[in-house]
C-alpha cells in the first residue's frame, strides 16, 4: 500500500509540475530585447545585453547549440551578471549552456560579454564571430542567449558600433538606423550581423531585395565585381524558378576576405571568399553559393524533424541529409549550369562521371542505405570501417530521381517539381520524415517510387546506374586501372586518416574502406593511433604529411592501442586501383530516349 501511496503522489507530482511547464511555455510572451556593443579600444570581445520583460518568477535563459557547426560559445561568456529594476540577482548555471534566474514579476536584465576565442587556424572559419579594427562579425547563436519556450517571440537588437562603421544582416531594418527587427528570436539567433567597412550592393528579384555585402581585408586585390554580383543575381532568378517564391522577406550574402567555409542561415549565408581567389577566377565562389543559397530552402525552410526549433544540448541526428545536402549538391549544379556561369564539370554527363566513379572506388556507398550514411555524417565510428558522405550519395540518388521523374511523365515534369511541391508544403517549424520526400516524388511522378526508397533510402541495395541511364539513352562504361598521380606515376594506397574529437582528444585511425592495404593488415576505424615508422604522430595533419612520405614497397609499421591493448601492425605499401567512369550513348536508342536524353544534357527544367 505504501509503495502504491507513493507512486500515486509521484504520479499527482509529475501531472501537476507537468502541467505547470507546460503553461509556463505557452502562455507566456515575455518582450525580449538585445543591445551588441562593439568598443574600438578593445576587440577582444563584445558585450551583450538582453532585456526580458514579463517572463515568469523562474526563467531559464541558455546559448543555443547549432545542429551542424556546435562551437559551444557558452565557454566565451565572461561576467554574466542579472538585475531586476537595479537590484542583482541570483542565478545558478543548471548545465553548461543553461542559467535558471529567478524574478518575481520577471523583469530581468541580463548582461555577458562574449570574449572572442585566439584563431588557431591561418584562416578564419566563415561562420564565426570575429572583430578587426576594420569590421566583423557578430550575431546569431554565437552572441545571443534565450530564453528557453519563448523563441517565437518578435524581438530586436541594437547596434552600439565604433564610429564609421555600417552593419548588415538578413534582419528588417527600423526606423532606427541602429536597430534591427526579427519576427522571432529564433530567427535573430539564426542571423549573424556583419559589421565594419565593407561593400555592398543591392538588387531586387520579383520585388524582394536582395543584398551582397563583400567585407575586404586591408590592401586587398581588385576583383571583378560586376561580373560577381551578375553571377549572384542569375543564381537568385534560378534557385526561385526551381524553389517558387523566395521564403523571405529579404536576403543578405555576406561574403568576407580572408576566410574558409561557409554557413547557410534562413535570411542570409556567411561565405568566405579570400580577395586572392577572386582576383583569379569566380568559379570557386559561385560554386559555393549556389550550393549554399540552394540551402535557403533545402535545410532551413525545408528541414529534417530533428533539425526543427532551438536547443541547448547537441541535435539528434538525421537521415535525411542525403536529401538535404546531397540533392542541394544535384541542384546547384543544375544552377550554375542553367546561369551559364562557370563549373568545375565542364558537362552533365562529366559530373555524373565523377560522382559515379567516386561512389565505385569506395565499397561503403553499396554497403550501407543512405539513411544510416547520413547519421553517421557526424560520427567518424558510425560506418564502422567504411567511410561514405551523404553528400555525394544524395547527389546520385537525386539524379536517378529525376530520371524517373523524367521517364514517368514524359518529360513534363522533374525533381524540380518535387523540390517546389516540398518548399509550398513545409516549413522550418514543420521539417520533413523520409516518407515525406517519398510522398512529394510519388506525388510528382505518380509512379512507384516505394521500391526505390526501400531499396537505397532505407534499404542498402547498391545502385544499378545503368537501369536509370537507359532512361536516356545512356549506359557506363567502368574501367579499373592503377591509381596514378597527374604525371602517370602510381600513387600508394593511403586511404586512411586520423581524427579527434572535442569529447575525445585521441588520435584514431578511421579507414576510407576496410579493403585498403592497412584494412587488409588489420588496422581498424577507431584504433588509436599511437606512432607511425616509430615516430610519434602527434595530429592528423602530421598523420597526412607522414603518410604522403609512403612509397610502393615501403613497409611501415603502425604502432596501435585498441581495447588498452597496445600491439604493432606492419603495413606493406602497394598501389590500388581506381575506376574510370565514361557515360556512353546506347545502340538503337528510341525516339523517346532520343527526346530525354537531349533535355537532360541541356539541364533544362
Ligand atoms: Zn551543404
Amino acid at each position: 500500500m505504501k509503495t502504491v501511496a507513493r507512486a500515486l503522489v509521484t504520479l499527482l507530482y509529475v501531472l501537476v509540475l507537468g502541467s505547470q511547464s507546460s503553461l509556463l511555455s505557452q502562455d507566456v510572451h515575455p518582450r525580449i530585447s538585445y543591445k551588441i556593443r562593439v568598443d574600438a579600444k578593445d576587440l577582444s570581445g563584445f558585450d551583450v545585453e538582453m532585456r526580458i520583460q514579463s517572463a515568469g518568477d523562474i526563467m531559464r535563459i541558455a546559448m543555443a547549440s547549432h545542429p551542424e557547426y556546435d562551437d559551444r560559445y557558452w565557454r566565451y561568456v565572461e561576467n554574466l551578471t542579472a538585475e531586476s529594476r537595479g537590484a542583482p540577482l541570483q542565478f545558478t548555471n543548471e548545465e553548461t549552456a543553461v542559467w535558471r534566474i529567478v524574478s518575481p514579476g520577471g523583469d530581468v536584465t541580463v548582461k555577458y560579454r562574449i570574449h572572442l576565442p585566439a584563431q588557431t587556424t591561418p584562416a578564419r572559419a566563415a561562420w564565426k564571430p570575429f572583430l578587426s579594427a576594420t569590421g566583423g562579425l557578430v550575431g546569431d547563436l554565437h552572441s545571443f542567449m534565450y530564453v528557453v519556450g519563448a523563441t517565437a517571440v518578435p524581438t530586436r537588437v541594437t547596434l552600439d558600433l565604433p564610429s564609421g562603421w555600417a552593419s548588415a544582416s538578413g534582419l528588417d531594418p527600423t526606423n532606427d538606423p541602429k536597430a534591427f527587427a526579427a519576427s522571432s528570436v529564433e530567427l535573430l539567433l539564426d542571423s549573424p550581423i556583419a559589421v565594419g567597412q565593407f561593400r555592398s550592393w543591392d538588387f531586387k528579384v520579383k520585388g524582394v531585395p536582395h543584398t551582397i555585402v563583400y567585407w575586404p581585408q586591408p590592401n586587398a586585390p581588385l576583383f571583378d565585381t560586376v561580373a560577381f554580383v551578375a553571377g549572384v543575381q542569375r543564381l537568385v532568378n534560378e534557385a526561385i524558378r526551381i524553389c517558387g517564391p523566395p521564403p523571405y522577406r529579404r536576403y543578405t550574402f555576406l561574403y568576407q576576405d580572408g576566410a574558409y567555409g561557409a554557413l547557410e542561415h534562413l535570411n542570409s549565408v556567411n561565405i568566405g571568399a579570400t580577395s586572392q581567389n577572386l582576383a583569379q577566377g569566380l568559379t570557386d565562389v559561385f560554386g559555393t553559393t549556389a550550393h549554399e543559397y540552394f540551402h535557403t530552402w533545402n535545410l532551413m525552410h525545408v528541414r529534417p524533424v530533428e533539425r526543427v526549433g532551438l536547443r541547448y544540448r547537441p541535435a539528434d541526428p538525421t537521415g535525411e541529409l542525403w536529401w538535404s545536402e546531397g540533392v542541394t549538391i544535384y541542384f546547384s549544379d543544375l544552377m550554375l549550369r542553367r546561369a551559364q556561369l562557370p563549373n568545375y564539370d565542364p558537362t552533365r554527363v562529366a559530373h555524373l562521371e565523377r560522382y559515379i566513379a567516386a561512389y565505385l572506388l569506395t565499397p561503403g556507398y553499396s554497403r550501407n542505405s543512405a539513411e544510416r550514411i547520413s547519421r553517421a555524417s557526424d560520427d567518424p565510428l558510425g560506418l564502422g570501417d567504411d567511410s561514405a558522405s551523404t553528400h555525394l550519395q544524395g547527389n546520385l540518388l537525386g539524379t536517378m530521381l529525376d530520371l524517373m521523374v523524367r521517364d514517368a511523365t514524359h518529360c513534363q515534369r522533374s525533381l524540380d517539381d518535387v523540390m517546389r511541391t516540398l518548399s509550398g508544403r513545409f516549413t522550418p517549424q514543420r521539417g520533413i520524415t523520409g516518407r515525406d520526400i517519398e510522398q512529394a516524388v510519388h506525388e510528382v511522378c505518380a509512379c512507384d517510387i516505394h521500391t526505390f526508397f526501400e531499396a537505397h533510402v532505407r534499404g542498402a541495395r547498391p545502385l544499378d546506374f545503368d537501369r536509370y541511364l537507359r532512361i536516356i539513352g545512356m549506359r557506363t562504361q567502368v574501367s579499373w586501372s592503377p591509381a596514378v598521380s597527374s604525371d602517370e606515376k602510381p600513387q600508394p594506397d593511403v586511404r586512411l586518416s586520423a581524427f579527434n574529437t572535442v569529447d575525445d582528444p585521441v588520435l584514431r585511425i578511421h579507414l576510407s574502406t576496410p579493403d585498403s592495404v592497412w584494412g587488409r593488415a588489420g588496422l581498424h576505424t577507431g584504433d588509436q593511433l599511437v606512432s607511425l615508422n616509430g615516430q610519434p604522430v602527434t595530429s592528423s595533419a602530421d598523420f597526412r604529411s607522414r603518410l604522403g612520405q609512403l612509397r610502393i614497397g615501403d613497409t611501415a609499421p603502425v604502432e596501435i592501442i585498441r581495447n588498452g591493448v597496445a600491439s604493432q601492425v606492419s603495413v606493406a605499401i602497394a598501389g590500388y586501383d581506381r575506376p574510370t567512369v565514361r557515360i556512353v550513348a546506347i545502340a538503337n536508342a528510341t525516339p523517346e530516349q532520343l527526346r530525354l536524353r537531349a533535355q537532360w544534357l541541356t539541364a533544362a527544367p
